[in-house]
């Protein structure tokens, strides 16, 4: 029997769902303004529905909202139970470098991490307890964010602190690594030479990082203890002298509180542009700030690449992903532009048009654009949970 499995991220405002049949997304929707004004949409595949509702004020919380989710899910259904819920976990900390089943012992070691990710790791869990409490008989499976690069070599593990805080888990975990697990998939089935190189790749939305990857092995990223690090983002402010924050904590009055307000919503784009942290606006906006904000973008992606290449030793193929990555030809031409030091250029024409393959006709570098998708790397991973415990089936 083909099994079920329900794919949810949870986040403060919203849960994003995706309800598998097998290896098919059959039903997709979020529900969004929890706390707010809560709304569900989503489209059956299957039935080529669509629903776009408001809720209650009581279905505006996580487990509301999953109860109000469950009769739209059980019809869809029709008799077939969700055989597992795989939930997207920000943080998996030092120790949890693959997907587990979640038991309570689990779930209590992933409430300790919540100092680690507050703005991420509580909305986490609280998806994990309204499911639990909603889809009493599934198998419950967390994949973290962070597993993909627990293994990456430790001088991208540490800070240059005394030991004693890389000790209690002060480290260098970089995240996104759902997403960069789902590319490095695709590279294996689709070019496995590629998928054997050394890979770069840009995973450019809301949130951004890049990652250096070898043989589908995480050797680096851009981000670190937390999501601020790294590139500059939609609202967070990515790499930072921590001597900025002593200034703000020193001079300015600022609480622990009012210093993250800013460094991860008032941040990025929005704090350069004083426009929007939307990559869309900014680049149709005729304002000199979003050229700003776009160029300040786009220094740091190519600084990073330089400096990827230089620690990667060498560079076959660059791969840019996420809403900006995928969709934006005229970052994609920014970044790539004047590169031929490095061997790579993209082809303009195949850019503009949004083909996989971008690489320019003498670029030694393969330039690639593939979409990502986080949802079905959880789907994978908790199938093959699932296979491998065949007593939960
Ligand atoms: P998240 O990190 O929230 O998943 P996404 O990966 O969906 O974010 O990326 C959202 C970003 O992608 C926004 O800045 C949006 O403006 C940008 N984006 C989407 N389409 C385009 C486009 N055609 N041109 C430029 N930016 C785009």
């Amino acid at each position: 029997m083909t099994e079920v499995i329900l794919v949810l991220n949870s986040g403060s405002s919203s849960i994003k769902f995706t309800l598998f049949c097998g290896e098919v997304p059959q039903l997709e929707g979020q529900i969004s303004g929890l706390g707010a004004e809560p709304r569900l949409t989503l489209k059956s595949k299957f039935a080529e529905s669509r629903i776009d509702r408001v809720l209650t004020a009581q279905e505006g919380t996580h487990s509301g909202a999953l109860a109000a989710l469950l009769p739209i899910l059980e019809s869809e259904l029709g008799g077939r139970k969700i055989d597992a819920v795989g939930h997207r976990v920000v943080h998996g900390g030092v120790e949890h470098a693959a997907p587990l089943l979640l038991t309570v012992e689990v779930i209590a070691d992933l409430k300790s991490l919540e100092p680690l990710a507050p703005l991420h790791q509580p909305h986490n869990l609280a998806g994990i307890h309204a499911a639990c409490a909603a889809f009493p008989d599934a198998v419950q499976i967390a994949c973290f964010d962070t597993a993909f690069h627990r293994n990456h070599p430790w001088v991208n593990d540490t800070f240059a602190l005394p030991r004693s805080l890389y000790d209690e888990g002060v480290r260098r975990y970089g995240f996104h690594g759902l997403s960069y697990e789902y590319i490095c998939r695709y590279l294996k089935q689709t070019a496995p030479d590629v998928f054997a190189g050394k890979v770069i790749v840009a995973h450019l939305g809301n949130g951004a990082s890049m990652c250096a990857i070898r043989n589908g092995q995480s050797i680096g990223s851009t981000m670190g203890f937390t999501a601020l690090d790294g590139l500059p983002m939609g609202t967070r402010c990515g790499q930072l002298d921590p001597g900025v924050v002593l200034y703000l904590l020193a001079t300015k009055g600022m609480t622990p509180t009012d210093v993250s307000d800013l460094l991860y919503k008032e941040s990025g784009l929005k704090g350069l542009s004083g426009i929007s942290q939307d990559m869309r606006a900014l680049t149709e906006s005729p304002d000199p700030r979003a050229a700003e904000a776009i160029d300040y973008f786009v220094f740091r992606i190519r600084r990073e690449l330089g400096a990827m290449a230089a620690v990667l030793g060498g560079l076959d193929t660059v791969v840019f992903t996420g809403g900006i990555g995928e969709n934006s030809a005229l970052i994609r031409r920014m970044v790539c532009a004047d590169q031929n030091w490095l061997g790579l250029s993209i082809d303009v024409a195949k850019n503009a048009t949004g083909e996989e393959d971008i690489s320019g006709p003498d670029s030694r570098i393969k330039v690639l654009v593939i979409p990502t998708n986080e949802e079905e790397t959880i789907r994978w991973h908790s199938s093959a949970l699932l296979a491998s415990q065949p007593n939960l089936a």
